[in-house]
């Protein structure tokens, strides 16, 4: 049990994805090598359907890492999409601009250094798809900013909403977490509550919920 779904219903709809080949496979590697979150197998899928049929031209995600989803979503879309990436950590950023430079993405992909919150309060345009996928703790910081920033028919995909199964059962909390937990009730409870917006939580990898306008 991760907190989530039972480990064999996981290990079954992980079996079900074929393995990457090429830049993801390699990208995959060096992320479990060098322990760096990447988004999971199945939400990995999930994005490259929802960017598949969405066919965003502008993207703004929320934490590159190395720059592995940012490069799922690009090839995902098909029509060569811009898109932007926020990340603080300046080791992250130079293996992510390595990836990016190397696999000859730089044209499209854009990494803003800095803070997820900081850069949100400054950004101007207008995206289709926002992945969010940093700062679990300001998800319902990042929100108003999100929603100023999303076209009108724009989708927000967030990650990890329920954070290993604490969000939804106390039982689950560490005590460390529960500054985060309650900040990503609050999120959901504000994306599923405002009657402007739809949302869909979806209990799959660590907890996915989606949010477009009505
Ligand atoms: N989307 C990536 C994984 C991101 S992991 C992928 O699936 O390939 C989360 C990243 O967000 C980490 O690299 C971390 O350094 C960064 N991060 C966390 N909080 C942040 C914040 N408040 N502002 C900017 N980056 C943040
Ligand atoms: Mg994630």
């Amino acid at each position: 049990m991760n907190g989530i779904t039972h480990d064999y219903m996981e290990e079954y709809l992980r079996g079900l994805i074929p393995e990457n080949e090429g830049i993801l496979r390699e990208l995959e590697n060096f992320a479990k090598e060098n322990n760096v979150p990447i988004v999971q197998k199945e939400t990995a899928k999930f994005l490259e359907f929802m960017v598949s049929m969405k066919k965003p031209k502008k993207i703004l995600e929320l934490g590159t890492a190395i720059g592995y989803s940012s490069i799922l979503m690009y090839l995902a879309s098909g029509c060569e999409p811009h898109i932007t990436t926020i990340e603080r950590d300046e080791s992250m950023i130079s293996v992510a601009e390595q990836n990016i430079l190397n696999y000859n993405f730089s044209d499209n992909i854009k990494i803003i250094q800095g803070d997820c919150l900081e850069v949100l309060e400054k950004l101007q345009e207008e995206y289709d798809l926002i992945f969010m996928d940093a700062g679990k703790g300001h998800y319902n910081h990042f929100l108003p900013h999100c929603l100023r920033l999303l076209k009108e028919d724009g989708i927000i995909i967030a990650d990890n909403v329920l954070f290993r199964g604490m969000v939804a059962s106390n039982d689950l909390v560490k005590r460390r977490k529960i500054t985060i937990v309650k900040r990503m009730r609050s999120y959901l409870e504000m994306v599923s509550g405002d009657n402007s917006l739809i949302t869909s939580v979806i209990p799959m990898g660590d907890g996915i919920a989606v949010t477009k306008r009505r």
